[in-house]
């Protein structure tokens, strides 16, 4: 009689909870938004308790929506907003501080302090990332140095850190279970990517004690069981992965040289690299994909800034479309070659640049430049980003075989057939796009035996729409040297600034 698998997504903006047949279809979805604190300049909060109740409150109403018992839920998977940081007291359940969001740049300041090129080294060896506020072990920090008696309550093993799966996890099961998943740690700064476990001299280097963390499971595990008051019955929960590697598994990106890239707010690109952690010499980072049955599948990741979030500037902030969604008619027959670039580093760029001070700029502009030559500028400039990690990709000797696109900029088919002639490659568009969601419900089939294999699992992949690259190999490389040429000027003049100071 059970025929469900219920997804949980808490993501930065909103929790969503969605309902599948065992089939993988989508029955139903509910979400709620939750506000976000901004108490500084550069920090970013959640309250914990609105992560708690909006995943509560959807998972509630999804299920009774539906009039789908708990029983009929064959098993929960959780897929969650990466490297948020929590710390809540083992006794209580309380977290002794907000949640400190991965955009948070508090800790910037920390981190040069103990900048050097040895630690540096040994984090990107161990962890795979950067020395970076964006990852959790810095966050930690920052609560322990910040909450009156945390280090003391930490060392005297009265206190739990969680990225938001564990925090959740901690709270379905009544306080019983305090585990993650090999993904999630693989976004801390503390997990050694090669031997799986929390490593030892990364934990002294930020002093944050061991008894703090979470043990790391399985991405597809038997994680705990919900406590019956939750939903009437227990529910077992039996997959857990970050945000983008869901993504990853939600399109069927199994196979060494596969990659996906999600277009919501920002950018995420990763790519499979199969039973190999590879380094880049190009600033991408190196993390754990997914591991099943003990053993670990890596992938390179690069992420851009602005992806939907530079068209929701060009709806909300000039008011040139009423919605993203217009910008698809208005663009159709502005030629690729108009000559505008909109480099949308508002709050730095990203991967490969890591430049946290270059500022925005829209370049080339002429008298008979209109709003639609901006606005095709702006979804161009996705793609011009995509090419610079394809770039940086190359450089480290890999090129994707496959990229498979998602999030709501990959509606726009001007933009994803754009994609495709930049980058020279094909481009594949789902069927289905709720790819987060749809990666923990594979997950947790996987778990329970609906599933037998990823292997079937790629076979359930169903594309809605191929782009296949249309432009000559001069037009794309005179676009994308213009485009180089732009991204010069706005690093340039970021550096000029900062030598007239
Ligand atoms: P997130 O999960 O990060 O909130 P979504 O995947 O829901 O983001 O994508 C929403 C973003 O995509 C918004 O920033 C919006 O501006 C952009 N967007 C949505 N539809 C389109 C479209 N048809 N064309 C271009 N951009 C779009």
């Amino acid at each position: 009689m059970s025929k469900y698998i219920l997804s949980i997504d808490q993501g930065t903006t909103s929790s969503r909870a969605i309902l599948f047949t065992k089939d993988a279809k989508v029955v139903d979805t509910v979400q709620q938004t939750f506000p976000q604190h901004f108490p500084n300049n550069g920090w970013v909060e959640h309250d914990p308790n609105d992560i708690l109740q909006t995943v509560l409150s959807t998972c509630k109403t999804v299920l009774a929506n539906n009039q789908v018992t708990a029983e009929q839920v064959i098993a929960i998977g959780i897929t969650n907003q990466r490297e948020t940081t929590l710390v809540w007291n083992k006794k209580t359940g309380q977290p002794i501080y907000n949640a400190i969001v991965w955009q948070d740049r508090r800790t910037s300041e920390y981190c040069e302090q103990i900048r050097s090129n040895k630690l540096s080294k040994k984090i990107s060896d161990k962890t795979g990332l950067l020395l970076d506020p964006y990852f959790s072990a810095t966050k930690i920090r920052w609560i322990l140095d910040n909450v009156a008696d945390a280090q003391q309550q930490a060392l005297a093993g009265e206190l739990a850190f969680g990225t938001v799966d564990s925090y959740l996890l901690w709270h379905l099961t009544a306080g019983k279970v305090h585990r993650t998943d090999a993904t999630n740690a693989s976004r801390t700064l503390l997990f050694n990517i090669h031997q799986q476990c929390w490593d030892e001299e990364l934990l002294t280097q930020f002093n944050i004690p061991h008894s703090m963390l979470p043990e790391v499971m399985d991405s597809a595990a038997e994680f705990g069981s919900t406590s019956s008051e939750i939903f009437g019955a227990p529910i077992k929960i039996c997959a857990m992965a970050g945000d983008q590697q869901a993504a990853l598994i939600g399109q069927a990106c199994f196979k060494e040289g596969m990659a996906k890239s999600t277009y919501g707010t920002g950018c995420f690109l990763m790519l499979n690299t199969g039973d190999k952690a590879l380094t880049s010499n190009n600033r991408l980072l190196t993390t754990v994909a997914y591991r099943l049955n003990g053993r670990v599948t890596y992938a390179i990741e690069g992420s851009i800034f602005m992806a939907g979030a530079t068209m929701q500037w060009i709806v909300e902030g000039l008011k040139l479309l009423e919605h993203a969604g217009d910008s698809e008619a208005m663009v159709k027959d502005v030629p690729l070659d108009h000559g505008v670039f909109l480099v949308p580093s508002f709050t730095g760029l990203g991967a490969p640049y890591w430049d946290a001070n270059a500022r925005g700029a829209i370049l080339g502009l002429t008298r008979d430049s209109g709003i639609s030559t901006i606005v095709a500028a702006a979804l161009q400039s996705v793609g011009y980003q995509t090419k610079d990690l394809q770039k940086a990709m190359e450089g480290d000797g890999l090129r994707p075989s496959i990229l498979r696109v998602d999030g709501g900029m990959a509606k726009n088919n001007w933009a994803m057939q754009f994609l495709a002639n930049i980058l020279g490659a094909s481009v594949e568009r789902p069927a289905l796009t709720e790819t987060t969601s749809l990666g923990v419900a594979y997950l947790a089939g996987l778990q329970t035996g609906i599933y037998k294999s990823t292997e079937q699992l790629a076979t359930m992949w169903q594309c809605d729409r191929r782009f296949e690259p249309t432009m000559s190999i001069d037009e794309r490389n005179d676009l994308y040297a213009k485009w180089q040429h732009c991204i010069a000027q706005v690093t340039l003049s970021n550096n000029a600034t900062k030598d007239d100071c």
